[in-house]
Order: structure tokens, then C-alpha cells, then sequence
């Protein structure tokens, strides 16, 4: 049997999923969220598949910490007997650079993590600070990355690179990486399961983080997201494509220095910079229904970018034979995808609106329609839980 541990880091968030693979079959045996980590208390659940769930307050200092506690609360509920019973642990890494796929942590690893953290300065340290950590605390452990650049290796070439001098292709891998591989390869997988004459699919991954991705015969061949996870759709609260041209006469007028007009950029830009509401779409549709205009100019902008994209998309794919909506704006916001969708009637696309209003997984086009539309919960981490079991078996 093997046992998986798999992270998913945020700037001050844990979260896990443990997962015990035997032969064909893959059980999640606990699954956590820790928040505040750094603060002076961080907030804890972690749950069991018989529907135990703990919850409690502890101080968690950093990353390495939170899982050295979430593996002692794991050890004291019988869920594992010690660390040689785990086979490795895994992270949904984010920028690797040159590295790409799934990759054990070493120092090669590290040292190339560290070379592209500039493309990935909000991510990459999160987790190489977690992996020298948990490398101190637990010498032993196998550490495996699989990076969310990964699964779009398959772009083609002409597609991932920026009308930019060569050399800065070359000598600083400034191209098209994109990102959110996890999701849109489970994605891709899940269609091909349910939808088996699917060849063409565009996958909206609408979230936190947004991205969209274009994938033929199971193989990404476009996505939004570029060399950073700034680019592409405007996100909750980051600019998305931007001229950047317009830097200049920004960081001129308002006596920002380069670093504090990129912060605002990626951290006050989106839906929370353009209707000054908030970052979070609810209430941001919210305050547009009430009739706030730069709300309603947030949510028109976001739903115009999201379909762009998609004709973009479909012109590359020459057709469409299934548009996914997936994520947590993806997945609930019925209101989004009915926007999106009625403009897309050029496509033979018919959105059934009683389905769209509708939950849970499942097909929200109309019997008739030419592309079949897909709202699906995405599942990030049984992808790297996966790979890390396939790397595992390759050694
Ligand atoms: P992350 O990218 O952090 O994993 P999720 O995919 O869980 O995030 O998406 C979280 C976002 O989903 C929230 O920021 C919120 O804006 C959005 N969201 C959740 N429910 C709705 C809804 N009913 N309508 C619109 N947006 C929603």
C-alpha cells in the first residue's frame, strides 16, 4: 500500500489530502485546512471518511510546522502508524521553470525553484520554505512535486512564446508556462470518462485564481495563464493581461516605486480594483444588482474576457465539442455562466437554464446543442496524488 500525503499551500493556508493507494483502488483517509498559519493562533479541521471531524486552535509558526502537526493528529487517530508508513509527500507545486512534470525535491530541484521564483514570487517561496523545512524535521520523508505547469507541456511552440527579443526565450525562460494543470488535466480526464467522442474541450477554471484552458485528444494546447499567474483573465484581485506600456506614465503620476505598482497589479487589480467592492464575485453581483456601476462593469468585464477566450479557443480547437465550468465561481455561479453562455449560440451552444440553476455535477446544455456544457467540482489534488504514486512506481 502506498500512502500519500499531499499539500496545497497558501500564503497563510494548509491544506492536505492523505491518501492510501492499493493496487487499483485510491481511498482518501483524511482530508485538512489549517488557516492563520504565522499567526499567533491558526484554526484547524481535519476530517476522516467515517465523518469525524476535529476542529480546534493551536499556534502553527510556519508551513514545516503544520505538517508536523497534522501528521502527529493523524499518528494519535490511528490513521498512520509512523512516518516510515508514509511513501512520500506531495506538493501541487507551482513554478518550476525548466523542471516540469512530476519531480522528486532535491537540490537541483530547489536551486531551479529558487532561479524562477521571480515569475512566481507569491507561490514559489511558500513552498520552497515548506520543503527545506519538512526536509530538516524529517530526513527520511520523500518529497515529490508535481508542478501546476505540467500539464501543458503539449502547447505547441508558436503558442508559448512572446514576441520578445530570442535570447530573453533563452537565457530567462520568458514564454508561456500557464498554470492550474492540475485541475484542467482532471478536467480533461473526467470529460473523456463521461463524454467519450469529446475531442475539443475548453475548460473555464473560475476562481481565487482563474485561468482557462483549450485541450484536444486529452493534451493542453492553449491556456490563459503566461510566464506568471498574473497574465491572461483578470482574477479576483490580480490585472490579468495589461499593457505594459502603461507602467510608466502609472508609477509617474503616482510616485510608485516599479514593486509597488506590480503589489497593486496582483494584489488590488481585478474585480476587487475595477468595482472597489470586494474580490469576492458574490458580492461584487451583489452591489452591481443594487446598482453600483463599476460592480456591474467588473462583472460584464470579467464575463466579456471569459468569452474571448473562449472564441480564441475555439478557433484554435476549429470547433468546440465541450465548454466546463469549474472552480468555486465556475461551479456556483449560475448567473456567470448563463452570461457567458448566451452569447456563444454561434457555436450551436443551447444552455438548458433549469440545469444551469441547478447543483452538483453534471451536463447544463439543452439535448440539442452542439457543444455539450459541463458544470464539474474539479479535484486538484487526486491528480498530484496520482503522479506522486506514479513516480513512486517508476523508481
Ligand atoms: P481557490 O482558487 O482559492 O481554490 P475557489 O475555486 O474555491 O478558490 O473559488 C473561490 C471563489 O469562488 C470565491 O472567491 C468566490 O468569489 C467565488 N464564489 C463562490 N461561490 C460563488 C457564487 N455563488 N457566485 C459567485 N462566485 C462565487
Amino acid at each position: 500500500m502506498d500512502k500519500i500525503f499531499i499539500m496545497n499551500l497558501g500564503t497563510t493556508s494548509f491544506k492536505f489530502k492523505f491518501y492510501a493507494f492499493e493496487g487499483e483502488n485510491c481511498d482518501v483517509l483524511a482530508t485538512g485546512e489549517l488557516e492563520s498559519v504565522g499567526a499567533a493562533m491558526s484554526h484547524y479541521e481535519i476530517s476522516y471518511p467515517d465523518g469525524r471531524t476535529i476542529v480546534d486552535d493551536t499556534p502553527i509558526a510556519d508551513h514545516g510546522a503544520a505538517f508536523a502537526h497534522c501528521f502527529a493528529i493523524l499518528q494519535r487517530d490511528g490513521i498512520i502508524r509512523d512516518l516510515d508508513e508514509m511513501s512520500a509527500v506531495g506538493y501541487k507545486a507551482v513554478h518550476g521553470g525548466n523542471l516540469s512534470g512530476t519531480c522528486l525535491v532535491d537540490d537541483a530541484l530547489i536551486a531551479e525553484m529558487e532561479r524562477v521564483t521571480p515569475l512566481a514570487p507569491a507561490h514559489n517561496p511558500i513552498y520552497l520554505n515548506a520543503m527545506k523545512d519538512i526536509r530538516k524535521r524529517f530526513p527520511g520523508l520523500i518529497q515529490v512535486a508535481r508542478f501546476e505547469t505540467s500539464f501543458h507541456g503539449s502547447i505547441p511552440e508558436k503558442r508559448v512564446t512572446y514576441g520578445v527579443p530570442y535570447q530573453w526565450k533563452e537565457e530567462l525562460g520568458i514564454r508561456r508556462y500557464g498554470f492550474h494543470g492540475s485541475s484542467h488535466q482532471y478536467i480533461s480526464q473526467t470529460v473523456a470518462r463521461l463524454q467519450p467522442g469529446a475531442r475539443r474541450i475548453i475548460n473555464c477554471h473560475l476562481g481565487g485564481s482563474s485561468s482557462i484552458c483549450a485541450v484536444l485528444d486529452g493534451k493542453s494546447v492553449a491556456t490563459s495563464m503566461g510566464a506568471t499567474l498574473q497574465s491572461g483573465l483578470f482574477n479576483n484581485n490580480r490585472v490579468g493581461d495589461f499593457e505594459p506600456f502603461c507602467l510608466k506614465p502609472i508609477m509617474e503620476h503616482y510616485g510608485y516605486t516599479l514593486d509597488e505598482t506590480l503589489n497593486i497589479l496582483s494584489k488590488k487589480s481585478g474585480l476587487l480594483g475595477l468595482s472597489g467592492v470586494s474580490n469576492d464575485l458574490r458580492l461584487v453581483m451583489e452591489a452591481a444588482d443594487a446598482g453600483n456601476k463599476n460592480a456591474q462593469l467588473a462583472v460584464d468585464t470579467l464575463c466579456d474576457n471569459i468569452l474571448g477566450y473562449i472564441g480564441m479557443y475555439a478557433a484554435y480547437l476549429n470547433g468546440l465539442d465541450a465548454l466546463v465550468f469549474t472552480g468555486g465561481i465556475g461551479t456556483n455561479s449560475d448567473v456567470l455562466r448563463k452570461k457567458v453562455c448566451e452569447n456563444l449560440s454561434y457555436l450551436g451552444l443551447e444552455l438548458d437554464e433549469e440545469k444551469n440553476a441547478q447543483r452538483g455535477d453534471g451536463i447544463i446544455s439543452t439535448d440539442t446543442s452542439k457543444v455539450t456544457v459541463w458544470r464539474l467540482k474539479t479535484d486538484e489534488e487526486s491528480v498530484v496524488a496520482g503522479c506522486v504514486r506514479e513516480f513512486l512506481n517508476a523508481q
